[in-house]
Protein backbone atom coordinates (compact mmCIF):
# COMPACT_ATOMS: atom_id res chain seq x y z
CA UNK A 1 0.00 0.00 0.00
CA UNK A 2 1.22 3.52 -0.97
CA UNK A 3 1.51 6.45 1.43
CA UNK A 4 -1.64 8.47 1.12
CA UNK A 5 -0.78 11.96 0.31
CA UNK A 6 1.65 10.68 -2.20
CA UNK A 7 1.45 10.36 -6.48
CA UNK A 8 1.98 6.44 -7.26
CA UNK A 9 3.13 5.76 -10.92
CA UNK A 10 4.43 2.64 -10.29
CA UNK A 11 2.81 -0.18 -9.04
CA UNK A 12 3.69 -2.47 -6.28
CA UNK A 13 4.65 -5.80 -7.71
CA UNK A 14 3.64 -8.19 -5.40
CA UNK A 15 -0.53 -9.59 -4.98
CA UNK A 16 0.01 -10.87 -8.95
CA UNK A 17 -2.80 -13.25 -9.93
CA UNK A 18 -2.29 -16.45 -11.61
CA UNK A 19 -2.19 -16.78 -15.46
CA UNK A 20 -5.56 -16.66 -17.19
CA UNK A 21 -7.19 -17.99 -20.33
CA UNK A 22 -7.81 -14.06 -20.61
CA UNK A 23 -4.53 -12.73 -20.28
CA UNK A 24 -3.01 -14.21 -23.74
CA UNK A 25 -3.60 -13.71 -27.20
CA UNK A 26 -4.70 -16.07 -29.13
CA UNK A 27 -1.34 -17.26 -30.14
CA UNK A 28 -0.04 -17.12 -26.71
CA UNK A 29 -3.28 -19.40 -25.83
CA UNK A 30 -2.00 -21.76 -28.40
CA UNK A 31 1.00 -21.81 -26.67
CA UNK A 32 -0.15 -22.47 -23.16
CA UNK A 33 -2.21 -25.73 -24.60
CA UNK A 34 0.93 -26.68 -25.94
CA UNK A 35 2.53 -26.44 -22.74
CA UNK A 36 0.14 -28.78 -21.71
CA UNK A 37 0.98 -31.44 -23.91
CA UNK A 38 -2.53 -30.68 -25.78
CA UNK A 39 -3.22 -30.34 -29.17
CA UNK A 40 -3.56 -25.98 -30.22
CA UNK A 41 -7.11 -26.35 -31.30
CA UNK A 42 -8.17 -26.65 -28.03
CA UNK A 43 -7.09 -23.37 -27.51
CA UNK A 44 -9.55 -22.56 -29.99
CA UNK A 45 -12.34 -24.44 -28.78
CA UNK A 46 -11.75 -22.87 -24.95
CA UNK A 47 -11.67 -19.41 -26.47
CA UNK A 48 -15.24 -20.23 -28.04
CA UNK A 49 -16.57 -21.01 -24.85
CA UNK A 50 -15.44 -18.48 -22.62
CA UNK A 51 -15.61 -15.58 -24.89
CA UNK A 52 -17.99 -16.80 -27.42
CA UNK A 53 -20.52 -18.40 -25.20
CA UNK A 54 -19.41 -16.76 -21.68
CA UNK A 55 -19.39 -20.46 -20.32
CA UNK A 56 -16.73 -20.33 -17.80
CA UNK A 57 -17.36 -23.81 -16.24
CA UNK A 58 -15.31 -26.14 -18.34
CA UNK A 59 -17.14 -29.20 -17.14
CA UNK A 60 -19.81 -27.85 -19.73
CA UNK A 61 -17.05 -27.86 -22.72
CA UNK A 62 -18.32 -31.21 -24.09
CA UNK A 63 -16.28 -30.99 -27.39
CA UNK A 64 -13.25 -31.82 -25.32
CA UNK A 65 -12.30 -34.65 -23.34
CA UNK A 66 -13.01 -34.72 -19.40
CA UNK A 67 -9.16 -35.05 -19.21
CA UNK A 68 -8.67 -32.56 -21.43
CA UNK A 69 -11.64 -30.06 -19.90
CA UNK A 70 -9.62 -30.48 -16.44
CA UNK A 71 -6.15 -29.67 -17.49
CA UNK A 72 -7.23 -26.45 -19.23
CA UNK A 73 -9.11 -25.91 -16.42
CA UNK A 74 -6.55 -26.13 -13.86
CA UNK A 75 -3.90 -24.23 -16.18
CA UNK A 76 -6.09 -21.72 -17.48
CA UNK A 77 -9.15 -20.33 -15.32
CA UNK A 78 -7.96 -20.03 -11.71
CA UNK A 79 -10.32 -18.11 -9.97
CA UNK A 80 -9.81 -14.72 -10.07
CA UNK A 81 -12.82 -12.33 -8.83
CA UNK A 82 -15.58 -13.20 -6.05
CA UNK A 83 -18.40 -11.42 -5.49
CA UNK A 84 -18.52 -9.88 -2.42
CA UNK A 85 -21.55 -7.51 -2.41
CA UNK A 86 -23.95 -7.50 -4.97
CA UNK A 87 -25.87 -3.82 -4.53
CA UNK A 88 -28.57 -2.42 -6.77
CA UNK A 89 -30.17 1.00 -7.55
CA UNK A 90 -32.25 3.38 -9.81
CA UNK A 91 -35.40 1.12 -9.73
CA UNK A 92 -32.51 -2.44 -10.51
CA UNK A 93 -31.26 -0.45 -14.18
CA UNK A 94 -27.66 0.25 -11.83
CA UNK A 95 -26.32 -3.09 -10.56
CA UNK A 96 -22.55 -2.57 -8.20
CA UNK A 97 -20.57 -5.16 -7.50
CA UNK A 98 -17.98 -5.97 -4.82
CA UNK A 99 -15.22 -8.37 -5.99
CA UNK A 100 -12.54 -10.39 -3.84
CA UNK A 101 -9.35 -10.79 -5.34
CA UNK A 102 -7.35 -13.49 -5.28
CA UNK A 103 -5.10 -12.01 -2.81
CA UNK A 104 -7.83 -10.47 -0.51
CA UNK A 105 -8.05 -6.85 -2.82
CA UNK A 106 -11.24 -5.84 -3.33
CA UNK A 107 -12.20 -3.47 -6.85
CA UNK A 108 -15.69 -2.90 -7.66
CA UNK A 109 -17.32 -2.46 -10.89
CA UNK A 110 -21.16 -1.45 -12.12
CA UNK A 111 -23.50 -1.91 -14.58
CA UNK A 112 -25.66 0.40 -15.95
CA UNK A 113 -28.84 -0.48 -18.06
CA UNK A 114 -29.65 2.21 -20.83
CA UNK A 115 -32.84 1.94 -22.92
CA UNK A 116 -30.73 2.02 -25.98
CA UNK A 117 -27.16 1.05 -24.43
CA UNK A 118 -25.78 -1.03 -21.17
CA UNK A 119 -22.57 0.74 -20.22
CA UNK A 120 -20.08 -1.37 -17.47
CA UNK A 121 -17.83 0.78 -15.32
CA UNK A 122 -14.95 -0.86 -14.71
CA UNK A 123 -11.79 -0.83 -12.68
CA UNK A 124 -8.14 -1.08 -13.59
CA UNK A 125 -6.54 -0.85 -10.07
CA UNK A 126 -6.96 -1.98 -6.51
CA UNK A 127 -6.75 1.54 -5.54
CA UNK A 128 -5.46 4.40 -6.62
CA UNK A 129 -2.19 6.12 -6.86
CA UNK A 130 -3.42 9.66 -7.95
CA UNK A 131 -4.52 10.86 -4.83
CA UNK A 132 -7.20 13.15 -6.27
CA UNK A 133 -8.70 14.69 -2.80
CA UNK A 134 -11.99 14.67 -3.88
CA UNK A 135 -12.49 10.95 -5.26
CA UNK A 136 -13.21 8.37 -2.46
CA UNK A 137 -10.84 6.20 -4.12
CA UNK A 138 -7.68 8.17 -4.12
CA UNK A 139 -7.78 7.97 -0.40
CA UNK A 140 -6.70 5.00 0.45
CA UNK A 141 -3.49 5.06 -1.91
CA UNK A 142 -2.73 2.49 -4.45
CA UNK A 143 -2.82 -1.62 -3.75
CA UNK A 144 -1.95 -2.79 -6.93
CA UNK A 145 -2.46 -2.88 -10.52
CA UNK A 146 -5.08 -4.88 -11.88
CA UNK A 147 -4.36 -8.22 -14.53
CA UNK A 148 -5.73 -8.12 -18.19
CA UNK A 149 -7.77 -10.98 -17.23
CA UNK A 150 -9.17 -9.46 -13.78
CA UNK A 151 -10.12 -6.58 -15.83
CA UNK A 152 -11.93 -8.36 -19.11
CA UNK A 153 -13.93 -10.74 -16.18
CA UNK A 154 -15.48 -7.82 -14.93
CA UNK A 155 -16.94 -7.38 -18.19
CA UNK A 156 -17.93 -10.70 -18.80
CA UNK A 157 -19.71 -10.99 -15.36
CA UNK A 158 -21.79 -7.82 -16.62
CA UNK A 159 -22.36 -9.45 -19.59
CA UNK A 160 -23.34 -12.92 -17.51
CA UNK A 161 -25.62 -10.95 -15.64
CA UNK A 162 -27.75 -9.61 -18.82
CA UNK A 163 -27.61 -12.85 -20.57
CA UNK A 164 -29.43 -13.90 -17.92
CA UNK A 165 -31.96 -11.55 -18.09
CA UNK A 166 -30.84 -8.65 -15.08
CA UNK A 167 -32.19 -5.73 -17.60
CA UNK A 168 -35.57 -6.90 -19.39
CA UNK A 169 -36.14 -4.05 -21.41
CA UNK A 170 -33.11 -3.17 -22.26
CA UNK A 171 -30.21 -4.69 -24.34
CA UNK A 172 -28.44 -8.22 -23.41
CA UNK A 173 -25.41 -7.39 -23.85
CA UNK A 174 -22.80 -4.94 -22.68
CA UNK A 175 -22.41 -2.17 -25.61
CA UNK A 176 -19.99 0.53 -23.59
CA UNK A 177 -17.26 -0.11 -21.21
CA UNK A 178 -15.82 2.86 -19.38
CA UNK A 179 -12.61 2.55 -17.25
CA UNK A 180 -14.26 5.42 -14.83
CA UNK A 181 -14.04 3.22 -12.04
CA UNK A 182 -11.12 2.02 -9.58
CA UNK A 183 -7.57 3.45 -10.57
CA UNK A 184 -6.20 5.48 -13.13
CA UNK A 185 -6.41 3.49 -16.66
CA UNK A 186 -3.06 4.68 -17.92
CA UNK A 187 -1.22 4.61 -14.94
CA UNK A 188 -1.81 0.15 -15.91
CA UNK A 189 -1.44 0.68 -19.63
CA UNK A 190 0.03 -2.72 -20.53
CA UNK A 191 -3.16 -4.85 -18.50
CA UNK A 192 -5.35 -1.96 -19.89
CA UNK A 193 -4.28 -2.52 -23.43
CA UNK A 194 -4.39 -6.26 -23.24
CA UNK A 195 -8.14 -6.03 -21.91
CA UNK A 196 -9.04 -3.45 -24.61
CA UNK A 197 -7.73 -5.64 -27.05
CA UNK A 198 -9.72 -8.92 -25.16
CA UNK A 199 -13.14 -6.83 -25.57
CA UNK A 200 -12.62 -5.81 -29.51
CA UNK A 201 -11.11 -8.86 -30.73
CA UNK A 202 -13.97 -10.62 -32.71
CA UNK A 203 -14.70 -14.41 -30.85
CA UNK A 204 -12.92 -16.38 -30.12
CA UNK A 205 -10.15 -14.11 -29.83
CA UNK A 206 -11.76 -11.61 -27.65
CA UNK A 207 -15.46 -10.44 -26.65
CA UNK A 208 -16.24 -8.71 -30.46
CA UNK A 209 -17.19 -5.41 -29.12
CA UNK A 210 -16.75 -2.72 -30.46
CA UNK A 211 -13.67 -0.16 -29.79
CA UNK A 212 -16.15 2.85 -30.25
CA UNK A 213 -18.20 1.76 -27.26
CA UNK A 214 -14.92 1.85 -25.11
CA UNK A 215 -13.91 5.17 -22.38
CA UNK A 216 -10.35 5.43 -20.88
CA UNK A 217 -10.71 8.10 -18.45
CA UNK A 218 -7.13 9.71 -17.08
CA UNK A 219 -6.15 12.49 -14.96
CA UNK A 220 -3.49 13.20 -17.89
CA UNK A 221 -0.84 10.96 -17.66
CA UNK A 222 0.73 12.46 -21.47
CA UNK A 223 3.04 10.19 -22.75
CA UNK A 224 0.52 7.71 -22.41
CA UNK A 225 -2.43 9.61 -24.23
CA UNK A 226 0.35 9.94 -26.85
CA UNK A 227 0.78 5.87 -26.78
CA UNK A 228 -2.58 5.51 -26.63
CA UNK A 229 -3.22 7.40 -29.68
CA UNK A 230 -0.93 5.36 -31.54
CA UNK A 231 -2.39 1.95 -30.89
CA UNK A 232 -4.70 2.47 -34.08
CA UNK A 233 -8.32 1.91 -32.11
CA UNK A 234 -10.82 4.50 -32.12
CA UNK A 235 -11.29 3.93 -28.36
CA UNK A 236 -13.06 7.65 -26.79
CA UNK A 237 -10.55 9.55 -23.95
CA UNK A 238 -11.83 11.17 -21.22
CA UNK A 239 -9.72 13.70 -19.99
CA UNK A 240 -10.68 14.87 -15.98
CA UNK A 241 -9.59 18.24 -15.67
CA UNK A 242 -11.63 19.46 -13.18
CA UNK A 243 -10.30 23.23 -13.38
CA UNK A 244 -9.04 25.35 -16.50
CA UNK A 245 -6.13 26.62 -14.47
CA UNK A 246 -3.08 25.35 -12.98
CA UNK A 247 -2.95 27.04 -10.00
CA UNK A 248 -6.62 24.61 -9.11
CA UNK A 249 -5.70 21.66 -11.08
CA UNK A 250 -2.17 21.37 -8.81
CA UNK A 251 -4.52 20.94 -6.17
CA UNK A 252 -7.58 19.36 -7.38
CA UNK A 253 -5.74 17.00 -9.82
CA UNK A 254 -2.28 16.55 -8.40
CA UNK A 255 -0.49 15.23 -11.21
CA UNK A 256 -1.19 18.09 -12.70
CA UNK A 257 2.31 19.16 -11.19
CA UNK A 258 4.07 16.93 -13.41
CA UNK A 259 1.67 17.32 -17.10
CA UNK A 260 -0.42 20.98 -16.40
CA UNK A 261 -3.28 22.11 -18.29
CA UNK A 262 -1.66 23.14 -21.26
CA UNK A 263 -0.02 19.84 -21.77
CA UNK A 264 -2.43 17.57 -20.85
CA UNK A 265 -4.71 19.44 -23.59
CA UNK A 266 -2.20 19.08 -26.11
CA UNK A 267 -1.90 15.86 -26.12
CA UNK A 268 -5.75 15.58 -26.37
CA UNK A 269 -5.73 17.20 -29.31
CA UNK A 270 -3.35 15.57 -30.58
CA UNK A 271 -5.45 12.36 -29.76
CA UNK A 272 -8.43 13.62 -31.80
CA UNK A 273 -6.30 14.27 -34.56
CA UNK A 274 -4.88 11.09 -34.71
CA UNK A 275 -8.33 8.65 -34.25
CA UNK A 276 -10.59 10.88 -35.07
CA UNK A 277 -12.68 10.96 -32.07
CA UNK A 278 -14.66 14.12 -29.53
CA UNK A 279 -12.31 13.93 -26.47
CA UNK A 280 -14.38 14.17 -23.33
CA UNK A 281 -13.83 16.38 -20.53
CA UNK A 282 -15.11 15.72 -17.37
CA UNK A 283 -15.70 18.57 -14.83
CA UNK A 284 -16.75 17.42 -11.67
CA UNK A 285 -18.14 20.70 -9.98
CA UNK A 286 -17.50 21.18 -6.71
CA UNK A 287 -19.48 24.16 -4.75
CA UNK A 288 -17.19 27.43 -4.54
CA UNK A 289 -14.08 25.72 -5.50
CA UNK A 290 -14.10 25.11 -9.19
CA UNK A 291 -17.62 26.47 -10.20
CA UNK A 292 -17.48 30.12 -10.91
CA UNK A 293 -18.44 31.81 -13.95
CA UNK A 294 -14.86 33.30 -14.96
CA UNK A 295 -13.30 29.68 -14.93
CA UNK A 296 -16.70 28.50 -17.33
CA UNK A 297 -15.47 31.23 -19.23
CA UNK A 298 -11.70 30.34 -19.36
CA UNK A 299 -12.62 26.90 -20.45
CA UNK A 300 -14.56 27.87 -22.62
CA UNK A 301 -11.29 29.76 -24.58
CA UNK A 302 -9.09 26.34 -23.91
CA UNK A 303 -11.98 24.41 -25.49
CA UNK A 304 -13.61 26.65 -28.21
CA UNK A 305 -12.59 25.31 -31.67
CA UNK A 306 -11.76 21.82 -30.82
CA UNK A 307 -12.99 18.16 -30.92
CA UNK A 308 -14.21 17.64 -27.95
CA UNK A 309 -17.28 17.82 -25.50
CA UNK A 310 -17.42 18.34 -21.78
CA UNK A 311 -19.02 16.16 -19.13
CA UNK A 312 -20.58 18.24 -16.43
CA UNK A 313 -20.48 15.83 -13.34
CA UNK A 314 -22.55 17.17 -10.35
CA UNK A 315 -20.19 16.13 -7.09
CA UNK A 316 -20.46 13.01 -5.42
CA UNK A 317 -19.67 14.08 -1.91
CA UNK A 318 -17.28 11.71 -0.24
CA UNK A 319 -17.01 10.84 3.26
CA UNK A 320 -14.90 13.16 5.22
CA UNK A 321 -14.44 15.73 2.68
CA UNK A 322 -16.05 18.87 3.37
CA UNK A 323 -16.54 19.65 -0.49
CA UNK A 324 -20.48 19.39 -1.79
CA UNK A 325 -21.79 19.44 -5.54
CA UNK A 326 -22.53 23.06 -6.71
CA UNK A 327 -25.78 24.31 -6.14
CA UNK A 328 -28.07 24.42 -9.34
CA UNK A 329 -28.26 27.89 -10.44
CA UNK A 330 -24.01 27.68 -10.53
CA UNK A 331 -24.29 24.48 -12.39
CA UNK A 332 -26.58 26.43 -14.66
CA UNK A 333 -24.76 29.57 -15.16
CA UNK A 334 -21.86 27.16 -15.88
CA UNK A 335 -23.43 25.15 -18.57
CA UNK A 336 -24.91 28.48 -20.00
CA UNK A 337 -21.24 29.61 -20.36
CA UNK A 338 -20.04 27.04 -22.17
CA UNK A 339 -23.12 26.69 -24.39
CA UNK A 340 -22.83 30.43 -25.39
CA UNK A 341 -18.93 29.89 -26.56
CA UNK A 342 -20.64 26.87 -28.58
CA UNK A 343 -18.83 24.52 -26.69
CA UNK A 344 -20.84 20.90 -26.73
CA UNK A 345 -21.67 20.22 -23.32
CA UNK A 346 -23.80 18.13 -21.57
CA UNK A 347 -24.64 17.44 -17.37
CA UNK A 348 -23.94 13.70 -16.93
CA UNK A 349 -26.96 11.26 -15.16
CA UNK A 350 -25.12 10.07 -12.36
CA UNK A 351 -25.93 6.74 -11.63
CA UNK A 352 -25.71 4.84 -8.76
CA UNK A 353 -25.20 7.26 -5.57
CA UNK A 354 -27.59 5.68 -2.93
CA UNK A 355 -25.40 2.42 -3.66
CA UNK A 356 -22.00 4.55 -3.26
CA UNK A 357 -21.70 3.18 -7.18
CA UNK A 358 -21.34 7.13 -8.44
CA UNK A 359 -18.23 8.45 -9.91
CA UNK A 360 -15.72 8.30 -7.13
CA UNK A 361 -17.55 7.06 -4.88
CA UNK A 362 -16.27 3.91 -5.31
CA UNK A 363 -13.81 2.47 -1.75
CA UNK A 364 -14.45 -1.27 -1.59
CA UNK A 365 -15.60 -0.89 2.05
CA UNK A 366 -18.64 -2.94 2.13
CA UNK A 367 -17.95 -6.70 3.29
N1 LIG B 1 -8.45 7.77 -12.79
C1 LIG B 1 -9.32 7.99 -13.90
C2 LIG B 1 -10.57 7.13 -13.93
C3 LIG B 1 -11.35 6.92 -12.66
S1 LIG B 1 -12.38 8.20 -12.02
C4 LIG B 1 -9.70 9.46 -13.98
O1 LIG B 1 -9.48 10.17 -13.01
O2 LIG B 1 -10.17 9.90 -15.01
C5 LIG B 1 -13.67 8.48 -13.17
C6 LIG B 1 -14.19 9.91 -13.11
O3 LIG B 1 -14.87 10.20 -11.88
C7 LIG B 1 -13.08 10.92 -13.23
O4 LIG B 1 -13.45 11.94 -14.12
C8 LIG B 1 -13.00 11.46 -11.81
O5 LIG B 1 -12.39 12.71 -11.75
C9 LIG B 1 -14.45 11.47 -11.41
N2 LIG B 1 -14.65 11.58 -9.97
C10 LIG B 1 -13.83 11.17 -8.98
N3 LIG B 1 -14.34 11.47 -7.79
C11 LIG B 1 -15.52 12.09 -8.01
C12 LIG B 1 -16.54 12.61 -7.17
N4 LIG B 1 -16.44 12.54 -5.84
N5 LIG B 1 -17.62 13.16 -7.77
C13 LIG B 1 -17.75 13.19 -9.10
N6 LIG B 1 -16.83 12.72 -9.95
C14 LIG B 1 -15.73 12.16 -9.41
Amino acid sequence: MSVPGEIVLEAPRRGRPPRHLADLDPAERRAAVAELGLPEYRADQASRHWFGRLEADPSAWTDLSPADRTLVGEALLPSLLAPVRELSCDGGATVKTVWRLHDGSRVESVLMGYRDRVTMCVSSQAGCGMNCPFCATGQAGLTRNLSTAEIVEQVVAGARLLRDGAFPGSRDRVTNVVFMGMGEPLANYRAVLGAIHRLVDPVPAGLGMSARGITVSTVGLVPRILDLSKEGLPLRLAVSLHAPDDELRDTLVPLNVRYPVREVLDAAWEYADRTGRRVSIEYALIKDINDQRWRAEMLARLLQGHLVHVNLIPLNPTPGSPWTASDADDERAFLRALEEARVPVTVRDTRGREIDGACGQLAATAS
